[in-house]
C-alpha cells in the first residue's frame, strides 16, 4: 500500500503558524489543528502547491510571494465615503466593515477619517506581504462524496459553512 500523501482531494489536517516579514505571528492554528481540501483553493495556492507530496509528520517552511497568496496591494481599491454614512461617528482605524456595493457585500478595512471623509481599504489584510508558513502535516484521509461536492472538509462539528 502506497503511503498517503497531500494529494488532490484528500482531506489535510495540519497545524501551522503564519507569521509576517519581520517574524510578528499573524495567525496560527494553536487551538485547534486546521483541516482543508487539497486541490480545491481552500487555501492559498502558494502553500496549497508547496505541501503537495507532503507525508503525515513531515514539518516545512514555506515562503509564500504576494502573487501566490492574497495578491498586491491594489492601491484603486482604497477609497472614501461620507462620514455621515457610519452615522456621523468615526469608526476604529483597522476596524473591518461590511459594505453593500453593486457587486455584493464586500469587506473593507477602516484606514482613517480625513475631514468628513472616512478611507477604507478593500483589499485583503494580507494582500501585498510575503507570508511564512511554518506547517507540520498530522493526518491525511480520503474526503466523501459530500466533502468532494462541496469542495471543502466538513470535519469533527459536522456541517458548517
Ligand atoms: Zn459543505
Amino acid at each position: 500500500m502506497v503511503a498517503d500523501l497531500v494529494s488532490p482531494d484528500k482531506v489535510i489536517k495540519m497545524n501551522y503558524t503564519l507569521t509576517d516579514a519581520t517574524g510578528n505571528v499573524l495567525d496560527s492554528s494553536q487551538e485547534e489543528p486546521m483541516e482543508y481540501l487539497q486541490g480545491h483553493q481552500n487555501i492559498i495556492p502558494g502553500l496549497e502547491n508547496a505541501l503537495e507530496g507532503l507525508k503525515p509528520g513531515d514539518k516545512k517552511q514555506v515562503t509564500v510571494q504576494p502573487e501566490q497568496g492574497y495578491g498586491n496591494h491594489n492601491p484603486e481599491l482604497i477609497f472614501g465615503l461620507p462620514l455621515e454614512q457610519f452615522g456621523g461617528e468615526a469608526p476604529q482605524p483597522g476596524m473591518v466593515v461590511q459594505l453593500q456595493s453593486e457587486e455584493g457585500v464586500m469587506m473593507a478595512t477602516i484606514v482613517k477619517q480625513e475631514g468628513e471623509q472616512i478611507i477604507l481599504d478593500a483589499n485583503h489584510p494580507l494582500a501585498g506581504q510575503v507570508l511564512n508558513f511554518e506547517v507540520e502535516i498530522l493526518g491525511i484521509r480520503e474526503a466523501s462524496p459530500e466533502e468532494l461536492t462541496h469542495g471543502h472538509p466538513h470535519g469533527p462539528h459536522g456541517h458548517h459553512h
